[in-house]
């Protein structure tokens, strides 16, 4: 049978027609679409047996129903459906739990195969909430009898629902176009795709699964590479503004510094100053921790570049940041005769021609067009989505011909070594390690219901002595995005729960004005408890915050814990972060207690990647790393064996011209991004 992959989902049979609605929220319009949906694991049932005993583990028969029926529990809460089944061998209870629609479907007589652990009971065997499929003659089956493949779906659809579709949409795998060139298939012992789509969703055995699986990988990060390789060799052609060295003037400013450069920043500084001297564009990304010291590395790049008559931008990702980077860097270019300015949504301030103007994304908003730009800089760049980053670095002319700005980013959230050697060197990495002196670490502590009294007690402690506590707590519902109600019913519990404590409110849908001024009341006010959403998360600066109490700690990211973490401990003060999971599911708790340990930010986005994997690690802004849906950390062969087929391929075709679907694709996707 020939099913074209461009055929709509609603021309699938009935079930097709049915789910097509649900399934095109999901972005899934067409049997090819579905067939590039790839199930995450398999639920072994291909062990088959008979009605004679019962059995380990999962095992499928093949019965006959003699009797079904659902009613009520005793208890009158619960619909069952109990059918008694038999086979050549004997005979057998099936019950299952709130499915009535089973007794609608199955009729005494029909043949059906049931996947599910045979329990010996008091009254016989006895099969619970079995996978059940009605064999028909001549059909394969689907749910039972197999490994059964298992995709990730919303609410509105059942992982039943969702495999019958595909297995319907299969047929269309004979006609999905190759995406991978022939001669990295042969070289590298790939399945093809009609293969590969038929193994990984329907697989004989794991050995075909897997088999399948390491193509999908493959081609994953084959097109990770030749995207980051087409970008750099874009970029390779293009030139920056180049910035000398002035060694008299970054000497007089380094000594202009309230404190000692670490050796970490000096290093990194000085390896920013050469990137911008060679007039190649500069990609590079700053990792170090919170609190490490990246914002004066920026600086002095900034001043750099400003020494030479040239103007920078610092893009931060919210008001709160931008306005502290603002009263920052202003004050660290107090010595000199440059100006600094700010632009976000709410405030404008300082000169427009500026030599560094600090700002949100208002920076990208359309009118301003600053002139003489020769560097970007983005903090805490894993807030912004590349398609930002991308539509900040097009849109500015730096006044001479040709020139694009040099761009360096900051982050406390590392790329995941696995995943930067991925990169294809399309960006260059500086480490931030070191801290500056003097810092104590935040003491971390994993709470249960029984620790909470004592929690509060510390925190009751130090706001007696004028110290501040943050209670951060998780978005509780999507539909409540921005948090309102979960801050505000904490806030109504902490009220209560302490009489005489000033407590104060942060969300994002608070006015600028207002958060401002609840910031201020708690950095320096009378207010000894801030009650937020995650709008604190990054950069926030609050000296005198000794506490952080995170509520529904499982909710969060291990690189969103450790930002949240960063709040505190940010003076001489001793600090400490408690972790309040809401519930200790064993998952949880290991992946916390992971978190208690771990020494760095370095070590926690290898965890994070271990315990999330790539899609996850940034959020969704990150549209490049969500693409690594199957990415295993630890997959250093098929990394190098994916860098060096890109290698291979811009050598021998650097333009792509004998490659014009690979040329097609990702230069479709270098055009989605800058739209987004
Ligand atoms: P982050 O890397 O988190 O952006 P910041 O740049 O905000 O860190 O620096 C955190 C604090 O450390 C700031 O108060 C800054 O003034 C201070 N700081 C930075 N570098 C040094 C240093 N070499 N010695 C002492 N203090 C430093
Ligand atoms: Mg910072």
């Amino acid at each position: 049978m020939d099913l074209s992959p461009d055929l709509p989902i609603s021309k699938l049979g009935v079930l097709g027609a049915r789910l097509a609605k649900p399934l095109r929220a999901m972005g899934l319009v067409t049997a090819g679409d579905l067939l590039r949906r790839l199930p995450f694991r398999y639920e072994d049932l291909s062990q088959t047996a008979t009605l004679s005993g019962p059995s380990e583990g999962p095992v499928t028969v093949r019965v006959r129903i003699d009797l079904i029926r659902t009613r009520r529990s005793a208890n009158k809460n619960m619909l069952l459906t109990e059918a008694t089944v038999s086979d050549d061998m004997g005979t057998a209870k099936v019950v299952w739990f709130r499915q009535p629609f089973i007794s609608k479907i199955l009729k005494p007589g029909d043949r059906v195969a049931l996947s599910g652990t045979l329990e010996l009971k008091a009254w016989g065997l006895e099969l619970v909430n079995p996978a059940y499929e009605k064999e028909h003659a001549g059909a394969t089956s689907v749910h039972t009898g197999r490994l059964v493949p298992v995709y990730s779906v919303p609410a509105a659809l059942t992982p039943k629902q969702i495999r019958a579709v595909l297995h319907l949409a299969l047929p269309a795998a004979a006609a999905m176009s190759e995406t991978l060139p022939q001669e990295l298939i042969e070289k590298f012992r790939l399945p093809g795709i009609e293969r590969a789509l038929q193994m990984i969703h329907f697989p004989a055995s794991m050995e075909e699964a897997e088999s399948a699986d390491r193509r999908f990988r493959f081609e994953e990060l084959f097109f990770f590479q030749l995207r980051g390789a087409w970008a750099r060799r874009a970029l390779e052609r293009k030139r920056a503004v180049r910035v000398p060295f002035d060694e008299a003037a970054t000497r007089a400013f380094v000594a202009s510094l309230p404190f000692t450069l670490t050796d970490d920043q000096k290093r990194v500084v000085w390896k920013i100053l050469q990137d911008l001297e060679t007039g190649r564009p500069m990609q590079r990304l700053v990792e170090g921790d919170v609190g490490s010291g990246k914002t004066v590395v920026a600086a002095m790049a900034m001043h750099a570049c400003a020494l030479v008559g040239y103007r920078s931008l610092l893009m931060a990702p919210t008001e709160i940041l931008a306005e502290q980077h603002y009263a920052t860097i202003s004050r660290l270019l107090q010595a000199t005769t440059f100006r600094v300015a700010l632009r976000t949504a709410s405030r404008k301030e300082g000169e427009a021609d500026a030599s560094i103007i600090v700002g949100t994304h208002a920076l990208l908003s359309k009118g301003f067009v600053p002139k003489y730009v020769a560097l970007v800089v983005v903090d805490e760049q894993h807030r912004f989505g590349v398609g930002q980053r991308q539509a900040l670095l097009s849109q500015l002319p730096t006044g001479t011909e040709g020139e694009i700005p040099h761009f360096l980013s900051m982050t406390a959230t590392p790329i995941p070594r696995s995943l930067a050697l991925a990169l294809y060197g399309d960006v260059d990495f500086s480490a931030l390690r070191q801290m500056p002196p003097g810092r104590r670490p935040v003491e971390t502590l994993l709470v249960g219901e029984r620790d909470r009294r004592a929690m509060m007690a510390h925190a009751r402690d130090e706001a007696a002595l004028g110290r501040k506590t943050f209670v951060v707590c998780p978005l509780i519902e999507a539909s409540d995005a921005l948090g309102v109600k979960s801050v505000e019913e904490e806030v109504q519990r902490l009220r209560a729960e302490l009489p005489g404590f000033e407590i104060g409110l942060l969300h994002g849908r608070m006015k600028t004005q207002e958060k401002r001024d609840t910031m201020e009341r708690f950095a320096s006010g009378d207010l000894h408890f801030l009650v937020s959403t995650t709008v604190i998360e990054v950069g926030v600066d609050v000296p005198l915050a000794t506490v952080m109490i995170i509520e529904g700690a499982e909710r969060f990211g291990m690189a969103q814990l450790h930002q949240l973490r960063g709040r505190v401990g940010r003076s001489s003060l001793p600090s400490r972060c408690y972790l309040a999971p809401s519930h200790g599911a064993p998952q949880v708790m290991e992946r916390l207690q992971a978190f208690v340990r771990s020494k760095d930010c370095f070590e926690l986005s290898e965890l994070d990647l271990r315990f999330r994997g790539p899609g996850n690690l940034f959020g969704e802004e990150q549209s490049g790393f969500a693409d690594l849906q199957r990415f295993r950390p630890g997959d250093t062969a098929l990394i190098e064996d994916t860098r060096e087929a890109v290698s291979a391929l811009i050598v021998a075709d650097p333009d792509l011209d004998a490659h014009p679907l690979l040329k097609k694709k990702i230069s479709a996707e270098a055009e989605r991004v800058h739209l987004e």
